[in-house]
Formats: C-alpha cells, structure tokens, sequence
C-alpha cells in the first residue's frame, strides 16, 4: 500500500492505526530474502485452512479427522495430572530423556503387542511429538534435497508437507480396493532406479489410510516389503489407526515380520488424546542411535509431564476398554455415514467402505475437481476436504475426504444431505 492511498483512505483513523499499518505495508517484504530454499516449499494444509471454516456455527463438518474425544473420563484424568504434579512435579517439569520415559516406552511395547508387534523392545522406542514429528525425524536424517520417497497415492497431507519442506521428490504408487498395488510399486522403483534417482523409503499407511480409508490386503503386505528390501529401500509404515478396526480381522503391521527393514510409527493421538502429542517411532537396531540423535536435535527430549501422564493412563485406566468405546463408536458413525451416502449420493459417485479408522474416500466421474465445489458446500452448510490436498503439489482431483469420527450419526446424515446437490449439479454440468 502506498502512501497515497493510504492518506486518501485513511480519513478519521488513529495516528497509531495508521502506524501499524504503514509498518505491516512496508515490512510485508522484509527479510524474504534470508528465507531459505527449503522454505518455499513448506505450504499451508488445506486440511488446516478448511478446519478454521469448520468452526463457524451452523456449519456440518466431515472435514477434520478429530477423534471423539467426550468419551474420555476427563474429571479423572484432571485428577491424575493434578496428582502427577502434586506427587512427582520436578520430574515432571524438568528435562527428561532424549529418548522418552523409560516406563513409557515400556508401555509401547504393550500397545504395539496389541498392534500385532510382539518383538518389539523398549531400547529400539524413541519417543516423539506424535507420529507427525516421528515423520519429520526420519525425513531429516534420510533425505537429501531431490532425493525420492514413495507414497500410496492418496496419502496423508501431513506427510506430504514434511517430505515437501525437505525439498523431496514425492512420488505416487497407485492403490487399488486392496491398497497398494505391490506391481505397480515394484515398476515404479525399478523405473527411477533406472532414471538414477535415489530413492530413501516407502512412506505407507496400510490400516485405513487417510484419506481413503483403504486397507492394504494381508497377502500384500510381505510383498511389499520384500520388494523394499531388495531395492534397498527403507518402509515407514504409519499406523495411528490400528487398532481402530471395528470390522473384519486384524492384520500383521509390516513391521511385525520384518524388524530390520521397516520403521514403524504409532500414536497415542487416536487411541488417547492428540492435545498431548505423543508418538513413538519402534526403529530397527541398526538405526537405533543415528534415529534417536536426529530426534533429540529437534525437541532435545519429550514431554515430560504428558508422558506421565500417557504412563498414568496406561497403567491405570482400562485403556483397552476405551479402544473398545471408540471402536464402538465409530462403527456407529461409519454405518451412518454409509447408509447416508447410499441415500443421498447422486449416480456417478462412487465410494470406500472403511474397516476401521476415521475417514470415507467418495469418488465423482472423471473430470470433476472437487476443489471448486468445496465453496459451493460451504454454501449448503458442509464442510469437506478436497481430494488436491492429499496429492503431491496440489493435482486436480475428482475425490474428496468425509470424516466420520468427530460428528454424532444425525449430524452425518444431515452433512451428506447438504453435499449431495452440490456434487448432483457438478454432475449435470
Ligand atoms: N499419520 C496419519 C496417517 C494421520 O492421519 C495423522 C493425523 N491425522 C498423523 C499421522 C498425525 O498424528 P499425530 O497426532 O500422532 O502427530
């Protein structure tokens, strides 16, 4: 803003409003040139952009992917925090460990036993700020710029924000019902090996991807990391979801069978309460320390007094019990929004039936960006996210993502009622 316009415009205003903005106008540009490179490529989610809409009242949104977390007994957790402090304050607001508390990462070991990991041993847990940040910490210690990480393509846009601010070649696979398609993932490596790229991991979400919903199929699973290994390539298997299934069996992690190729991430975020941030990262032997070092240069040691806390409820609440509850849950929600759908979505529209976790994937014919109609649902009183988001650099995509885990069975309906005009006229257009 000149100063012209802005005398013109500035009419009975302040003398120190006309200040801050004079100064927001001229230090707009300040210092953009001590960005780094790396800085250009760190982007806003559209996940986090369509969360703030969401709040305003009035509004259904299948948007966010919180979990529910009312069913919590929060009275009794204020208690435990109280107690924690009360009883043990200076360790819980001290400094702590680098690599987590050591009955905590103890404790994991319980949780991923009930995961399907029955090996693994405290020493090889490094303990982070959610699975979020254990992603961050393997990208930092593998990836040079330009370097390749293969994803399922659609993936989590968390993960794509982290590979992207690292300057990484993000590369898709493609899923089928059945999740990733293990020939497909062989041609690709085969394909940029032979171009000279390098290529660090496989990052995967097999139990009830997000934003799919999709779940990769058991007699895949050993494919796919036998196809990494012989590339020598790493797995960074995802699994916040886990246990979160409330239909069919439960399927081995990556992990389960293969200790020395797969980093394996998990979260207290869905299970417990993602406001404390812990996650862990079970890493293979050999990666233990040079993980671990990487992981201390970022946050120097976890939460403690949320790690007691984590510790508190594991060893005195009926956490399993409370799985159970949300499974529960959201097998409630998943049917409504099922049924909902099934109701309401007009024909060309096509969508995943989710075995756990938090998320339906709706497809609209070819052609169709559902980035636009996002405007349009706000509209009609709905909020979604656009398929885009979950897609390297922001392709065009005719699929969006309907949450179910946040919102009660009615307002689902409602929600999917609302969006189905908005994609019908899409349609007809
Ligand atoms: N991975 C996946 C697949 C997720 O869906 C999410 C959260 N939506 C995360 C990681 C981040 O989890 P955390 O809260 O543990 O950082």
């Amino acid at each position: 803003m000149t100063h012209e316009t802005l005398d013109a415009s500035a009419g009975t205003l302040p003398a120190e409003a006309i200040d801050a903005i004079e100064r927001a106008a001229t230090s707009a540009h300040r210092h953009e040139e001590l960005f780094s490179e790396r800085a250009a490529n760190i982007r806003q989610s559209a996940v986090r952009d369509v969360f703030d809409i969401s709040m305003r009242p009035g509004l259904v949104s299948l948007a966010g992917g919180s979990p529910y977390l009312q069913s919590l007994p929060l009275e009794r957790l204020s208690a435990t925090a109280a107690d924690i402090i009360a009883k043990d304050g200076l360790t819980a607001l001290q400094y702590g460990a680098g690599q987590g508390t050591p009955e905590l990462r103890e404790q994991i070991c319980e949780v991923m036993a009930a995961e399907g990991i029955l090996d693994a041993r405290p020493q090889n847990v490094v303990v982070t700020a959610g699975s979020q940040s254990a992603q961050d910490v393997a990208t930092k210690l593998f990836c040079n710029p330009g370097d390749v990480v293969l994803v399922e393509d659609p993936t989590y846009v968390g993960a794509l924000n982290t590979f992207e601010a690292y300057q990484v070649r993000v590369e898709t696979v493609e899923m089928d019902q059945f999740g990733l398609v293990p020939e497909l993932l062989e041609a690709r490596i085969a394909a940029l090996q032979l171009a000279g790229r390098s290529i660090k991991f496989l990052y995967t979400i097999p139990n009830f991807n997000n934003p799919s919903g999709i779940t990769l199929a058991r007699e895949r699973r050993q494919q796919v990391v036998d196809i990494c290994r012989r590339a020598n390539i790493l797995v960074l298997e995802d699994n916040p979801y886990g246990l979160l299934r409330f239909e069919g069996e439960p399927l081995p992690p990556l992990r389960a069978a293969n200790p020395d190729d797969v980093i394996y991430l998990g979260s207290f975020s869905k299970i417990f309460a993602p406001g404390l941030r812990i996650g862990w990262a079970l890493v293979p032997e050999h990666l233990q320390r040079r993980y671990y070092l990487a992981a201390e240069s970022v946050t120097l040691c976890p939460p403690a007094l949320n790690q007691m806390l984590v510790s508190a409820y594991l060893r005195d609440y009926d956490w399993k019990g409370q799985i159970e509850t949300y499974r529960g849950l959201y097998a409630e929600r998943c049917r409504a929004m099922l049924a909902a759908l099934k109701e309401y979505m007009p024909a060309g529209t096509t969508w995943t039936s989710p075995q756990g976790g938090f998320f339906v994937w709706v497809t609209l014919p070819e052609g169709i960006d559902t980035y636009p109609l996002l405007r349009k649902a706000i509209d009609a009183g709905v909020v979604f996210i656009p398929g885009a988001a979950f897609t390297p650099s922001d392709e065009p995509s005719n699929k969006l993502r309907l949450a179910f885990s946040a919102v009660p069975p009615d307002t689902i309906a409602e929600g999917v009622r609302r969006l189905a005009p908005v994609l019908q006229e899409a349609i007809a257009a």
